[in-house]
């Protein structure tokens, strides 16, 4: 009898970490969605990936990789209620399913956990390991009603999430492609989006390239879609400014920002710049500025703490009532950055007599830096003449030494971009903020 239930576990389970196996994991799948179809609740399949697994494994050797896998799942189950079960379907593949669902929402707050869990250094050894986790997510019944099915839409969304940048969760998109398209039903998920708290303010530093301290913060917005997962801005900004959907979003992040502000004083005496994106509807808005001025007293902030930027694309300046319309912000010390600089007319004419500070001149510039064509130049001039004009210039979007190089030579004052830094929830900030002395935030 013993052996032969040692038979049956080892036909059931991986031997290295103890999990259920493909086989095991199907059953229990089978299982969970026959007691779903009875109760009714939805189900959430979670296709594991782990990143940079292969070059531990390759580098450092089998046995390391061998004890990272076992930490691995310890740190999964950790994160697990006891009810749900993960498997091991791959080298570095876990399959994970969560029964009861109250939403799909939950899955990602479960998500974002094991991301957290796994993300954290782990010690083999002496070698200090860090890893990270892709998550792609499906749901019963939404997106699948076969066991089959529903790990195939995980796994697919698993790739998604690797595709967009690694260390993600990503839920199958086949809605995706629907709902971008469907104007209304993007408006009215917005809103829902606004008032169940689904959105979130992403900060990047911003360097100076003299002091080599983050002297401002850019506040980028993040949409925590509960179908969806993370989905970037350029997906749902540019219809939320045919309307007036932008400035409820604005509003959001200015009360945000001002949280921060207060928050980076309180707990590290931070004086830091945050830059926050203004559309052109924000900036005629008048229940905007007046929510703006309130927000100011409230937090007790001086304007000086924020800079507005916005982008040269839908800059019209020579209008006398856009002119005005900044002049207000203007009053009350708020800096403002021309974004994007290169991607509209490029005309530096609009920046002479006007209340711009900072000049950021467009990625598409800085990532052909080396290149044969004469983005180079570009960039040079750009610089020359903003600098001819009193302003100061940021690069965007600086990934390579190489640009980090030929920005700094031709005298750019700042820099942004993945070189330095991704944009980042503030608490990771605050941490990288917190890495070393050089990194202390200085105006
Ligand atoms: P932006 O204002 O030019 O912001 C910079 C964008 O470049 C961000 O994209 C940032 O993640 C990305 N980026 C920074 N460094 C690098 C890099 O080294 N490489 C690459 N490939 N990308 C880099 P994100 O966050 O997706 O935002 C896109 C645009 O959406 C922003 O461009 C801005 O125009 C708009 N946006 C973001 N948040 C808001 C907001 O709260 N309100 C408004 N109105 N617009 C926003
Ligand atoms: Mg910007
Ligand atoms: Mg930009």
């Amino acid at each position: 009898k013993q052996s032969q239930d040692k038979i049956q576990y080892l036909a059931n389970h991986d031997s290295l970490t103890g999990l259920p196996n493909r086989t095991l994991l199907a059953d229990r799948l089978e299982h969970a969605l026959q007691e779903s179809r009875r109760s009714k609740k939805q189900i959430a399949v979670l296709f594991v990936d782990l990143d940079r697994f292969k070059v531990v494994n390759d580098g450092m050797g089998h046995n390391v990789g061998d004890s990272v896998l076992i930490e691995v799942s310890k740190r999964l189950l950790s994160v697990l209620r006891s009810g749900d079960t993960v498997a091991r379907v791959g080298g570095d593949e876990f399959i994970i399913i969560i029964q009861d669902l109250d939403s799909a929402l939950s899955a990602s707050k479960v998500a974002l956990n094991l991301i957290q869990s796994v993300k954290e250094e782990i010690i083999v050894d002496e070698h200090k390991i860090t890893i990270g986790a892709s998550i792609g997510i499906s749901i019963y019944p939404n997106d699948g009603h076969s066991a089959d099915e529903l790990i195939r839409q995980a796994d697919i969304a698993m790739y998604d999430a690797k595709e967009n940048g690694r260390n993600m969760y990503r839920y199958i998109s086949q809605e995706l492609s629907s709902f971008a398209f469907e104007k209304a039903s993007m408006e009215s998920s917005i809103r829902e989006g606004l008032s169940n708290d689904e959105f979130e303010v992403y900060y990047q530093p911003i360097i100076n390239l003299e002091t080599m301290k983050v002297s401002q913060l850019e506040a980028l917005i993040r949409w925590n879609h509960p179908k969806l997962g993370l989905v970037l801005p350029n997906k749902f900004i540019p219809l939320a400014e045919e309307s007036d959907l932008i400035t409820e979003i604005t509003k959001y992040v200015v009360f945000k920002v001002m949280k921060t502000i207060t928050e980076l004083k309180m707990i590290n005496n931070y004086q830091c710049k945050i830059a926050i994106n203004f559309s052109l509807k924000d900036l005629e808005s008048d229940s905007l500025f007046y929510t703006f001025k309130n927000y100011l007293q409230q937090f007790k902030i001086d304007g000086s703490s924020i800079s507005l930027e916005i982008t040269e694309r839908k800059v019209i300046l020579s209008n006398d009532k856009n002119q005005k319309h900044l002049e207000r912000y203007k009053k009350l010390n708020v800096a403002f950055s021309m974004d994007d600089f290169g991607t509209g007319y490029s005309n530096l004419g609009y920046l002479i007599n006007k209340p711009f500070d900072i000049l950021k001149i467009d990625r598409s510039f800085i990532s052909r830096i080396g290149e044969v064509d004469k983005s180079e130049e570009v960039v040079k001039a750009t610089i020359s003449i903003a600098k001819a004009l009193g302003l100061r210039t940021v690069a965007e979007g600086v990934e390579t030494k190489e640009q980090f190089d030929f920005v700094a030579k031709y005298n750019c004052d700042f820099v942004q971009g993945f070189y330095f830094k991704t944009p980042e929830p503030i608490d990771e900030i605050i941490d990288y903020l917190q890495l070393d002395d050089n990194r202390v935030i200085e105006d």
